[in-house]
């Protein structure tokens, strides 16, 4: 029952997330005017709200106008639903898991922006760091987050300059930074590392397909999906990813 709970929790907070995704890049207010189709208009009815099974039930269209409304709405509310149990699973119920989950639901809907209209919006992305930094089991691991936060987001900036100059054009965006000090606050500095190594082999495959277009549009990879997947597997397996780097480095 508590895990039913925790899922339609998680569910709920991704339908908000939903919102946010299709507001936030047309920087249109998040609360007014209330969830309409985005077709006809028509405002929603209280249980066409309700996360996956509105979806399912009128089997993926408007009630109203029939024109079809898109699987991500379904797929981003039941991911969320995910994140909370497994977040919860790793963590125990507790307010730090669920300020944990609530980044990962940003990380979520900054990765779907992120894909679809090429930008990271600094209000989600600096919701995120503050969600990372704040969830601790104690106000001495909110500092020890906050230090980890700086170290990343340092190092990043000083990786930036460096790249920048070498390559002769701007490397990586503030966005990255943010994300890489949202990384840093999760999984301190050596798991952070791993992470951040992670998620350029899984960005590489993705890379070698989209250098082989000529199409200019192409060649700008998205890479907060991949930070973002990354720090998740690293946070989940974190006792295996620290085991092997004390079998390496002792
Ligand atoms: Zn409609």
């Amino acid at each position: 029952m508590e895990w039913l709970f925790i899922f339609i929790l998680g569910a709920a907070i991704g339908s908000f997330m939903n919102v946010l995704i299709v507001r936030t890049p047309r920087d249109e207010s998040v609360s007014f005017p209330a969830s309409h189709c985005m077709s006809c208009n028509t405002p929603l009815r209280a249980w066409h709200n309700v996360p996956i099974l509105s979806w399912l039930f009128l089997r993926g269209k408007c009630g109203f106008c029939g024109e079809k409304i898109s699987v991500q709405y379904p797929i981003v509310e039941t991911l969320a639903g995910l994140i909370f149990i497994f977040t919860a699973l790793k963590l125990g119920v507790t307010f730090q898991a669920f300020g944990i989950a609530l980044v990962f639901t940003l990380l979520l809907s900054l990765s779907v922006i992120d894909f679809y209209y090429k930008m990271v919006p600094d209000s989600l992305n600096l919701s995120a760091l503050t969600f990372a930094i704040l969830s601790a089991t104690s106000l001495g691991q909110v500092g020890y987050n906050f230090t980890n936060a700086l170290l990343f987001a340092g190092g990043f900036t000083l990786l930036r300059f460096y790249l920048s100059y070498a390559i002769k054009k701007e490397a990586m965006g503030e966005a990255d930074i943010m994300i890489a000090a949202t990384m840093g606050a999760i999984l301190g500095v050596k798991l952070a590392l791993v992470a951040i190594f992670l998620s350029a082999l899984l960005a590489l495959p993705a890379l070698l397909l989209t250098q082989n277009k000529e199409d200019e549009n192409s060649q700008q990879l998205p890479f907060i999906p991949f930070l973002a997947m990354a720090t998740w597997i690293v946070l989940m397996f974190d006792t295996y990813v620290t085991a092997y780097l004390v079998g390496l480095y002792g």
